[in-house]
């Protein structure tokens, strides 16, 4: 797949819509502070990653974790605007924490008893 590098931008700093943490731009592990260290939460400002294009300016609710054989970490957002979904690699600095509750919530409310699962 031919993917093109987009070009570098200046992150911008900047105060997360959903916590109201203040989100310093630099993070380790990506060039595009796209997403909350905090509570993981996003914004909606992207056509493609880093191009600040997307006029719908929505925040984004972080809803699950996706792996790679890698094991590397993506956390998969849904714009509560317009419904799109995008998937976004964790940054250095998220807090484990938050990680963890995303990937632990839907186990912690299961749509059928655990206690009748075939061992
Ligand atoms: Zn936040
Ligand atoms: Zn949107």
């Amino acid at each position: 797949m031919a993917s093109k590098r987009s070009r570098r931008h200046e992150a911008d700093s900047f105060t997360c819509i959903h916590c109201g943490q203040y989100v310093d731009a630099r993070s380790y592990g990506t060039r595009h502070r796209n997403h909350c260290p905090y509570c993981l939460w996003s914004r909606h400002v992207d056509e493609s990653p880093g191009d600040r294009r997307s006029a719908c300016g929505a925040k984004m609710q972080p809803i699950g974790i996706e792996t790679k054989d890698d094991g590397e970490w993506s956390i998969i957002h849904r714009c509560t605007g317009c419904g799109v979904i995008k998937v976004n690699r964790i940054a250095g600095d998220d807090r484990e924490l938050a990680l963890l509750q995303l990937v632990l919530k839907p186990l912690s409310n299961p749509p059928f008893p655990l206690d009748h699962l075939p061992v």
